[in-house]
């Protein structure tokens, strides 16, 4: 079959790009081409924002519960589809079925939170501020909003922006990962389906380039994106070089810390589902243990043995537990790491590389690898690997565990192992982390709640999701009044 070029959304209509170039999409279980994303042009960028700028007007009058109506069309649009969604997110990414099934029902939850937006939209007021004078807050919407979205999450992320931005009355312009397009253009199929007036949402596809024309472009608000550090740096600064509001969620380096109270045979399913589950390909993920003093000889031993059984293979076989990585580079990126440890001195307990599937011979797979004796200094133990690599630190005491947490120019996630109260409330208290996790290997908000991340895991004030989503797209209006 010959790979479909995919097509734009903008202004309520499925247009070809006229892009000179695309990007080739993988179905990384096999190596097979699946789809071409064009990589749209700064004239397609400039149709889409225009689009979203001439619909603004009439959707901010639109009242917010006639707006909360089509999230709840487009609810339930994405449970009638939720099957084929998490089938198009193994195909593209090569995450595991149930991990993608994961994925789409935390993009829903998002489209849930933001149906009930017309009760979380109201301002505050005050009466009598000075003699016969009120005060009140309104939040008004802004106008055209951006997502700039990375691979890993290819459906979700999206989603932790643009229900709350279009139910809070803006329009809005996703450019999803080149690399995993494909089920956002089929949730964008339904988007279409959920009746929204033309130019309410809009999909460019797209890289690099496209992404930069929605980042000059004078007729784009506010810009959120997910992806790399280095690259949320730079949006990060462009974004207010050219006037805009921005929130850019970045890289990580995150780490289990077990205490020697730990209940191991509780500890170990769960360090093992974040080291390895998404291959690794989690801004959550856990890829350092911080073994504490008696809790390190057990820990090892189990950790290794439990990682040895993962079953690896194509996601969309449903006995699998660990799928491909996403693309052939960053398989080659991964293993590169593996070999950078090994030279940096650390000792290869488990070892991921030369894994191969029967039947699969250009996947891009790795295998489970496990390092002991890594060191915090080690390029292994502070650089995002971002694969099914897990380095095991052993440490003296809780003190010298926060030391290395803080000690990261990462600050995503952190999470502890323990039966004591006392050390969860130091941990939680000290970690300079957005997402802490007590007995929980995966710190991930729901969406009521910001997924947050600290220092070079996150650029900006207000995270993705819950509250923070509504301030960041709204504006707060005072209006000061007295009647004569
Ligand atoms: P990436 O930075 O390579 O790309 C992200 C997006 O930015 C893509 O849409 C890409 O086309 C675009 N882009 C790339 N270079 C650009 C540039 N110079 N200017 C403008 N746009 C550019 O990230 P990725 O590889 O797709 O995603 C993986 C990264 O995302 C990891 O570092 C992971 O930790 C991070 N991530 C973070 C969170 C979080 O909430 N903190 C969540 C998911 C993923």
């Amino acid at each position: 079959m010959t790979p479909q070029t995919l097509r734009n959304y903008i202004d309520g209509r499925w247009t070809a790009s006229e892009a000179a170039e695309a990007a080739e999409v993988h179905n990384p279980a096999n190596g097979e081409v699946i789809a071409r994303a064009p990589l749209s042009t700064a004239a397609e960028v400039g149709a889409a924002v225009a689009a979203a700028g001439a619909a603004f007007q009439e959707w901010r009058e639109t009242p917010p519960l006639v707006r909360a109506r089509a999230m709840f069309r487009l609810k339930g649009l994405m449970e009638g589809r939720f099957e084929e969604l998490a089938r198009v997110i193994t195909t593209e990414h090569g995450k595991i079925i149930d991990e993608a099934r994961g994925e789409v029902r935390r993009a829903i939850e998002n489209v849930e939170v933001a149906c009930g937006l017309p009760a979380l939209l109201m301002g505050y007021n005050a009466e009598d501020i000075a003699v016969g004078i009120d005060e009140e807050a309104v939040l008004q919407p802004v106008g055209v909003y951006a997502c700039i979205a990375p691979f890993n999450f290819p459906a979700m992320v999206p989603f932790w922006f643009l229900p709350y931005a279009i139910g809070c009355g803006n329009t809005y312009i996703v450019k999803p990962s080149e690399v995993c397009p494909m089920s956002q253009n089929l949730l964008f199929e339904l988007l279409d389906e959920a009746d929204l007036p033309p130019g309410v949402v809009n999909l460019v596809n797209g890289a690099r380039g496209t992404a930069e024309a929605l980042l000059a472009h004078p007729g784009v608000a506010g810009v959120s994106f997910v992806g790399s550090t280095p690259v949320a740096r730079q949006i990060y600064a462009t974004a207010a070089a050219h006037g805009k509001r921005a929130q850019c969620q970045a890289g990580a380096k995150n780490c289990l810390v077990v205490m020697p109270d730990a209940d191991l045979a509780r500890a170990v399913p769960n360090l093992l589902t974040s080291a390895f589950g998404t291959a690794g390909q989690r801004c959550l993920a856990g890829s350092l243990v911080l073994a504490v003093g008696g809790a390190y000889e057990p820990l090892k031993e189990r950790l290794v043995a439990a990682a040895a059984r993962l079953k690896v293979g194509d996601g969309l076989d449903e006995s699998v537990q660990m799928g491909p990585l996403a693309t052939r580079q960053a398989r080659e990126r991964v293993l590169g790491y593996i070999e950078r440890g090994l030279a940096e001195g650390a000792r290869l307990l488990l070892d991921g590389r030369g894994v191969t599937m029967p039947g699969y011979p250009d996947g891009y797979f790795v295998g489970p690898t496990i390092f002991d004796q890594v060191r915090p200094e080690m390029a292994i133990a502070r650089e995002e690997i971002f694969g099914p690599v897990l380095g095991i630190i052993p440490v003296a005491n809780l003190d010298e565990a926060l030391e290395i947490i803080n000690g990261s120019p990462y600050g995503n996630a952190a999470s502890l192992f323990t039966d004591s109260g006392r050390a969860a409330r130091e941990f939680r208290y000290r970690a300079r982390c957005g997402n802490i996790g007590i007995n929980i290997g995966i710190a991930a908000p729901i969406a009521t709640f910001p997924f947050a991340g600290m220092k070079n895991s996150f650029f900006g004030d207000l995270h993705g999701q819950g509250r923070d989503a509504i301030q960041f797209f709204t504006d707060r209006k005072v209006v000061i009044s007295r009647w004569f």
